[in-house]
């Protein structure tokens, strides 16, 4: 019989399956006092356990890890992790510096099947899905090669992969982020980026309460149909249908992400579009100028045309930041992780 990660477990998983091999119920909680808390890699280190128990739980259980098999520092200091899987495949995470923070970037998939055209991970096609484990385990071992842990304090799943294509691990892993057992990170600082799954935002909304983000970059359906294959599937008109309804708290606004590309989405009158379009939305506005990379077709805007877009979206009454990418020297902003090794 397979091994059991724990680390796939979330709070009431374990308690069930320490139940099952005939421990008592508190075992579950200590086991992951270790597992996340003091971050043990192995049974050994878990000096309140018996011996015994120790040498039954890794008969039938191990604590995985990620190999880190390269990071990479930029200029501006956003440091980019790439791992090794169990099967050898690759993965990439981002560790961004914010003014008094840090923001961990992470994946939820080996590639990515989404297709959107602006994307070097979308041109790579998806391998497969992550397990909830190994969206924890970069987490965890970002965390355990900085200096000051404690200000690792935003997670947000816009590295690798589409996460609400791979709802059940994705779930799994969050319940294990923001549990005070466990990593102890205040959903209010957790972000999911979707391209737009609808039936998934909708279940999101009823199942997880993190902050949702709309990967949108178009404000009507041909450019959006050009520039990112799902929209066919869920067009606009369904998409912010179901935005509308999405539950927020009282202060809670939905994150649009916008990527200006010349000439195709970044003209003043795709700004009145897309103020025209999210005027029933609680929204916040990203808008990121392309990375430009080896092979793709399209091009950064000039900088006239980003303000003039922010200008129009702010007279409309939006909350509106430019976010310039970071991390574009070692191939780390937006758009630009790739399967690694
Ligand atoms: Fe996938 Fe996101 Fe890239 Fe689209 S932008 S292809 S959803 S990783």
């Amino acid at each position: 019989m397979a091994k059991v990660d724990l680390k796939d477990l979330d709070l009431e998983e374990t308690r069930t399956w320490v139940e099952k091999i005939g421990l008592e119920t508190y075992r579950a909680e200590q086991i992951r006092r270790w597992i996340f808390g003091h971050q043990a890699g192995s049974f050994e280190e878990m000096t309140n356990l018996s011996k015994e128990m120790r040498h039954y739980l890794n008969s039938i259980s191990y604590v995985s890890q990620l190999k880190i098999a390269k990071t990479e520092i930029s200029l501006d200091g956003t440091k980019k992790f790439s791992f090794e899987l169990e099967d050898g495949k690759g993965i990439e995470s981002v560790l961004i510096p914010e003014r008094a923070h840090y923001t961990a970037c992470i994946s939820s998939q080996v590639g990515c099947a989404m297709g959107c055209k602006f994307c070097l991970t979308g041109r790579r096609g998806l391998n497969r899905n992550l397990k909830a484990s190994e969206i924890i385990n970069q987490i965890l071992q970002i965390r355990q090669s900085m200096d000051q842990p404690d200000r690792l304090t935003n997670i947000v799943f816009m590295g690798m992969g589409e996460p609400l294509a791979n709802f059940w691990a994705v779930k799994s892993a969050v319940k294990n982020i923001i549990c005070a057992d466990a990593l102890n990170f205040s959903r209010r600082r957790v972000t999911l980026s979707t391209c737009g799954l609808v039936p998934e935002i909708e279940r999101l909304g009823k199942e997880l309460p993190i902050n949702l983000a709309v990967s949108l970059n178009a404000a009507d359906d041909k450019t959006r149909n050009l520039l990112m294959p799902i929209n066919r599937r869920y067009p606009l008109n369904t998409l912010i249908d179901t935005l509308m309804r999405f539950p927020l708290t009282k202060r809670g606004r939905i994150t649009f992400e916008y990527i200006l590309i010349r000439d195709i989405n970044d003209r003043l009158t795709d700004a009145t579009k897309l103020a025209r379009l999210l005027k029933d939305i609680r929204a916040k506005i990203n808008l990121i100028p392309f990375n430009v990379y080896n092979g793709t077709p399209f091009q950064a805007p000039d900088e006239g045309r980003i303000l003039a877009f922010q200008d129009e979206l702010i007279r409309k009454n939006y909350t509106v930041i430019i976010r310039k990418s970071k991390g574009t020297d070692i191939s780390a902003a937006c758009g630009q992780l790739t399967t690694g090794p």
